[in-house]
């Protein structure tokens, strides 16, 4: 009977998956393997931080959103806005972990308006990427940019980590670079740079059909053709019947 207990087993040499009996301790990993395992939680492929940096363009209230990506978004994904633009006293802060403008206690979860809130998608992407923000408020005389790594601002002069003045325009320039250069599995699972390109396309095409109100383009790096451009109209469902038609072609919007 399957259920009797066969004395000889204790005799049976241990498996290779129990070869040393004792237990391994419990151990507290390091933090920087802590953040990296966030980060791919939230960060699976260039579509998913996109994604990320699209809806915080939109919670910054931008009328026009560019996107430009080279070799799908792996080696460079830059999205320009032309939104409220970030403060140069919040570069220091602005990718850290739980840092975020857009609640500041428990309760403002009951009426959240914005996509974002948890303060963590910019901190992911500087743990698995390069990260560069360039950006300008209506009420600065110049832009101001940084460049992240690990979440913090890295600097030639270890002295002065804070971002500094440069040439630009209103809104916000975040360029990420070489995502997963310190995660090579991540990056051999993703070999196929027109599918990643494509998945970036499908994810710009949905923001821009439900956010008529926002021009959007992207196009490959480089490029001179836009594979998605868009028109900023009102919000009507009349707008996103022309917004689909736009990306997904005539025949598609009048089987709506
Ligand atoms: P969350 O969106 O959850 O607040 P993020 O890590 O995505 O967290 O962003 C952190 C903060 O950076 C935001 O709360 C916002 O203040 C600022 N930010 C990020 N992207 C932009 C942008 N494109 N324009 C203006 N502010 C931005
Ligand atoms: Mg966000």
């Amino acid at each position: 009977m399957s259920s009797v207990v066969n004395p000889s087993k204790s005799e049976d040499p241990p498996s290779s998956s129990s070869s040393s009996s004792e237990r391994r301790r419990i151990e507290q990993l390091p933090e920087d393997v802590v953040n990296r395992i966030a980060a791919g939680e939230v960060i699976h492929r260039p579509s998913s931080a996109l994604k990320e940096l699209l809806e915080n363009s939109l919670d910054a209230q931008s009328t026009q959103i560019e996107i430009q990506l080279r070799d799908g978004g792996l080696k460079t994904l830059q999205i320009s806005d032309n939104g409220s633009g970030i403060l140069r006293e919040d570069f220091p802060v602005v990718c850290r972990r739980h840092t975020t403008s857009k609640i500041t206690k428990y309760s403002d979860l009951q009426e959240i308006p914005t996509f974002g809130f948890r303060g963590e998608a910019l901190a992911s992407v500087t743990h698995v990427a390069r990260v560069s923000i360039t950006s300008m408020t209506a009420n600065q005389n110049c832009a101001y940019r940084a460049s992240y790594r690990d979440g913090e601002i890295i600097s030639k002069d270890p002295n002065r980590c804070e971002a500094l003045p440069c040439a630009g325009v209103k809104g916000t320039q975040i360029r990420v670079e070489d995502m997963f250069y310190n995660v090579p599995i991540r990056l051999q699972a993703l070999r196929s740079y027109s599918e990643e390109y494509n998945r970036c396309l499908d994810v710009v095409s949905n923001y821009a059909i439900h956010n008529t109100n926002v021009r959007f383009s992207c196009k490959k790096m480089g490029s001179s053709k836009n594979d998605i451009n868009t028109m900023a109209r009102g919000k009507s469902l009349e707008n996103v019947k022309i917004a689909i038609r736009t990306i997904h072609g005539r025949k598609i919007a009048q089987e709506l």
